[in-house]
């Protein structure tokens, strides 16, 4: 097992960006863990399947499936995803799969494996706290409830994506809560994890800081 940073925080806080630029300074990998989320939505929602389906065809439908971050690209089966599962809907479905024991039992092992053979920056709701506990280091992102959602306005934007302010916020709203209240690994900050509110930072100074946090 390589040394993991893992980085949890609420949608938008800027949590993947950071966390790439954090692995590529330090010559670690990067597992964006919610981009293998949005694969495993997108694999059930095409399978007709929904956030009321039975654990039983969950598990049926995600077994055999093969889901795989590499290189900053998101593989489903071999078939490259990256473009497909960025869309607001497919945040929409990730976030709806997320809460459910079979998707979060199937990713547990293909996350854990990702650390298996050399040091990662790992990102997600639950890094700090059930997947890697015993990480290297350990570091919570956070972003007022406004910064986040124009955060994910001016991603979805660039991306050539119609979205207005309202739907943003309302979208990091309801993510908020689904991720935060549900049953099974819901985000929350881990005790021993540092706290960084990013809301008037800007990227290098988020790095840096989580750079010099690392020297300690
Ligand atoms: O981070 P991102 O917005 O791509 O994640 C999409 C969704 O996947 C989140 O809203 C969350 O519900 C889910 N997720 C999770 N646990 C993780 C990473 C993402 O539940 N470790």
């Amino acid at each position: 097992m390589g040394r993991v940073i893992a980085i949890d925080g609420p949608s938008g806080a800027g949590k993947s960006t950071v966390s790439r630029r954090v692995a590529e300074r330090l010559g670690f990998s990067f597992l964006d863990t919610g981009a293998l989320y949005r694969a495993v939505a997108l694999h059930l929602h095409r399978q007709g399947l929904t956030g009321d389906s039975p654990e039983e065809a969950l598990r049926d439908s995600i077994e055999g499936t093969m889901v795989a971050f590499r290189t900053g690209s998101v593989f489903l089966n071999g078939e490259d995803v990256s473009e497909a599962i960025r869309t607001p809907e497919a945040g929409h479905y990730a976030s709806v799969f997320s809460a459910r024991k079979a998707v979060r039992d199937f990713l547990f092992q293909v996350q854990r494996d990702a650390a298996l053979h050399g040091d990662i920056v790992a990102e997600g709701r639950d890094m700090t706290t059930v997947v890697f506990p015993d990480a290297w280091r350990k570091l919570y992102l956070d972003a007022s409830e406004e910064g986040r959602a124009r955060r994910r306005y001016r991603q979805l934007k660039e991306k050539g994506i119609e979205i207005s302010m309202e739907e943003a916020l309302r979208d990091v709203r309801e993510r908020d809560i689904r991720d935060s209240r549900r049953d099974i690994a819901p985000l929350r900050r881990a005790e021993d994890a540092l706290y960084i509110d990013t809301t008037d930072m800007d990227l290098d100074e988020v790095i840096s800081c989580i750079l010099s946090s690392l020297e300690r």
